[in-house]
């Protein structure tokens, strides 16, 4: 019998919570037993029963739309640590655990791989200082991990959606669109901040969705005079075709070609000073995160809970650690080793104003 641990790490995303259900009833389903690991690597770094609790059928019941995630997250540094991971290592053997399912975003997913390329040296050391037996370490011997993809941000490679990313960009569009009407009614500009860090993709979806005037973001950076311009003849076309609202989308990371970045006070400014607008800002915040799951998410997250218990159930020592992922509506397996990776490498090509190889990299991932 496998004894499988699940954990959400790093931001909350919608989707989460029916992740951690599909995992739960899908490792009992196949003859396992599955644990919860509360707080992120807090958990697994602190260990006992307050943090590792063994998951019924039952205590996932209703867990299917809730937004946010029950067995809560963290940021942890001490896993960041070797001395952390060893401390993890040790409590994951007495809680008996064999195999870990990690719901995070790219900095969990390095966590989970880097520990379990580490676990057969942490593993030895505990042997050595004979804080475990001969016994103990040829069960625990290898450690299958899986990662699945939970960040409302979409900002992970190889897989078209993260969990939690659609039903974040279905309300900043509620709100775009509860703002519309006070737009329309007082013929205002609204310039409004929406969340995804470095990645564009939230607003970009959102810009479409609510057909808004003009967006800002990362993936696009140009300079200052460049995008006055261009966004003050947006504008000022559909104006001039009687539109009596402006929407603006400017994406938390969006920067200009030296790379500052884009405010929203900034473009207000402009708005104001050029255009004469009675212009607004709205920093959407938290708001973003919360909510239930929408359905698309839902099924995502159950898709790839029972994807991932598969995966672990199948894992052999020499296989790579998995990452589940949707591509081209298939719920797909990745190395997760090779997705990180690249993700990273998307991330410092735009941090090097690459852009060219940033966007060659992202395609990459479809043309394989
Ligand atoms: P989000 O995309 O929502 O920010 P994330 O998973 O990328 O989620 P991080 O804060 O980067 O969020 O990572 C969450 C936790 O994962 C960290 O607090 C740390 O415990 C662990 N972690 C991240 N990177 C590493 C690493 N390189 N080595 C070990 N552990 C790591």
């Amino acid at each position: 019998q496998r004894n499988i641990a699940v954990m959400t790490s790093g931001g909350d995303a919608p989707g989460m919570n029916a992740n951690v259900r599909a995992i739960v009833r899908s490792a009992i389903n196949k003859n396992c037993r599955v644990f919860a690991v509360h707080e992120g690597y807090s958990g697994l770094v602190n260990g006992g029963p307050e943090y590792i609790k063994e998951m019924k059928w039952v205590d996932v019941r209703g867990w299917l739309n809730m937004g946010g995630t029950n067995i809560g997250t963290a940021r942890c540094k001490e896993f960041r640590e070797r001395w952390g991971r060893l401390k993890a290592c040790k409590n994951m053997i007495e809680a008996g655990i064999d195999a870990l399912i990690v719901c995070g975003g790219d900095g969990s997913l390095t966590g989970a791989d880097l520990f379990r390329a580490e676990w057969p040296d942490l593993i030895k050391e505990l042997l050595d200082k004979k804080e475990i037996t001969e016994d103990t370490y040829h069960t625990y011997k290898h450690l299958n991990i899986c990662g699945t993809v939970g960040s409302i941000d979409n900002d992970m490679s190889s897989t078209d959606a993260t969990i939690g990313a659609f039903s974040s960009l279905d309300r900043i569009c509620h709100a775009i669109d509860y703002i519309d009407a006070t737009a329309n009614s007082h013929q205002r500009a609204f310039v409004i901040e929406v969340m995804g860090r470095h990645c564009g993709w939230l607003a970009l979806m959102a810009a479409i969705a609510t057909s808004a005037d003009y967006v800002f973001i990362p993936e696009k950076p140009t300079s200052v005079d460049e995008w006055s311009d261009h966004m003050c003849e947006a504008v000022s076309q559909h104006r001039s075709r009687g539109k009596r609202k402006t929407i603006v989308v400017v994406a938390e990371g969006a920067i200009s070609s030296n790379l500052t970045p884009i405010t929203c006070e900034d473009v207000k400014k402009v708005l104001v000073d050029r255009l004469g607008l009675d212009t607004r800002v709205t920093t959407l915040g938290h708001v973003q995160r919360g909510g239930p799951a929408v359905a698309f998410d839902r099924f995502l997250a159950t898709l790839q809970g029972v994807a991932a218990v598969d995966a672990v159930l199948e894992g052999t020592p020499d296989t790579p650690s998995p990452m589940i992922g949707i591509a081209e509506n298939k719920i797909v397996r990745r190395k997760l080793v090779d997705a990180v990776k690249l993700t990273k490498s998307v991330a410092k090509a735009i941090e090097d104003k690459d852009f060219e190889k940033a966007i060659s990299l992202r395609d990459s991932e479809f043309h394989e």
